[in-house]
């Protein structure tokens, strides 16, 4: 039997056995999928033996993804250049390799929900410069954006991206968000504002072009203040779900050897978790 686990200190609330248990019973593989509670000082040691207790790889959640990237053998472009591993497997010559899928699927969801996002390449907004804005900066180049306009709280976490990223990212000051809306393609909010338990997002859509796509990647709740007010508006919106589904996909590929496939089902079922269903 195939086995794979999530990673994290704490783990219960992770979402990843939802999907992947899901998965498992719909293509009647004979697998498990584990949550394992990780201290971080026990992380080396547990990676360590990863095959020995039987897991093909693993999933990783906070705190421990820019570690796991430190501490695997090999790691890919993705990984490399986010600074973070989220996806975990063990190769044929018993190496700990790494990758990160969260832009694979924050991209993913994007081109399936919104697909001419990025036509007449019009400016980017990301809000946000944590772990997760930086995959979503590693995506959207990826993928061909010409410009991104990147306001963060704090500015030095902002200024550190550009230099991750290059030219094609320019830092607005948090002061000036609201203003930067005003011609941009996409607003992507990559902070936690809005996720249940912490503040709301304070921002005004009154600049935000009509055609422009508004992608929220909090999940909880589902439906956030800033996609209410998006599609108030009449902007098209693209909520964090999607992310979360897609990003898991290849991992499942990797340790079950099938594709997994986003279904509706899929989403109907995790949304349900999230009290939306
Ligand atoms: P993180 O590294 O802790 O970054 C948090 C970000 O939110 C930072 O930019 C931070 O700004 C900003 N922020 C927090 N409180 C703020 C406040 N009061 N005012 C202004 N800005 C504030 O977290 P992360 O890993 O990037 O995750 C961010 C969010 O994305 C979380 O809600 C997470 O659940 C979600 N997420 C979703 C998916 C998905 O698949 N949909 C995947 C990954 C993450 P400072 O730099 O100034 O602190």
């Amino acid at each position: 039997m195939r086995r794979a686990c999530v990673i994290g200190w704490p783990v219960e609330h992770s979402r990843s056995p939802l999907i992947h248990r899901y998965w498992l019973k719909q293509y009647g593989i004979d697998g498990a999928y584990e949550k394992e509670a990780v201290r971080p000082e026990d992380l080396a040691r547990f990676l360590g033996s990863l095959d020995a207790l039987g897991y093909a790889g693993a999933n990783v959640t906070l705190p421990h993804k820019e570690a796991a990237l430190r501490l695997a053998a090999v790691a890919d472009e993705a990984a490399r250049t986010i600074g973070a591993a989220n996806t975990l497997w063990v190769d044929d010559g018993g190496r700990l390799n790494a990758s990160n899928t969260d832009a694979y699927g924050f991209t993913t969801n994007l081109d399936a929900e919104a697909r001419d996002w990025n036509d007449g390449g019009r400016p980017v907004v990301v809000l946000g410069a944590g772990g997760a804005a930086r995959a979503i900066l590693h995506g959207l180049l990826a993928e061909g954006a010409r410009h991104i306009l990147l306001a963060n709280r704090t500015s030095g976490r902002a200024e550190a991206l550009v230099g991750a990223f290059g030219p094609a990212v320019t830092v607005v000051d948090w002061r000036d968000r609201n203003r930067a809306l005003a011609g941009c393609g996409l607003l992507v909010n990559a902070t936690s504002l809005g996720m249940t338990g912490k503040d709301p997002l304070d921002l005004d859509l009154a600049s935000l072009p009509p055609n422009a796509v508004v992608a929220d990647i909090v999940y909880s709740p589902l439906e956030t203040a800033l996609l209410g007010a998006a599609r108030a508006k009449g902007n098209r919106t693209v909520d964090g779900l999607g992310m979360l589904l897609h990003q898991a996909v290849p991992g499942f590929e990797r340790w079950f050897g099938v594709r997994p496939a986003v279904t509706p089902a899929l989403r109907a079922h995790v949304a349900q978790s999230l009290g939306e269903g």
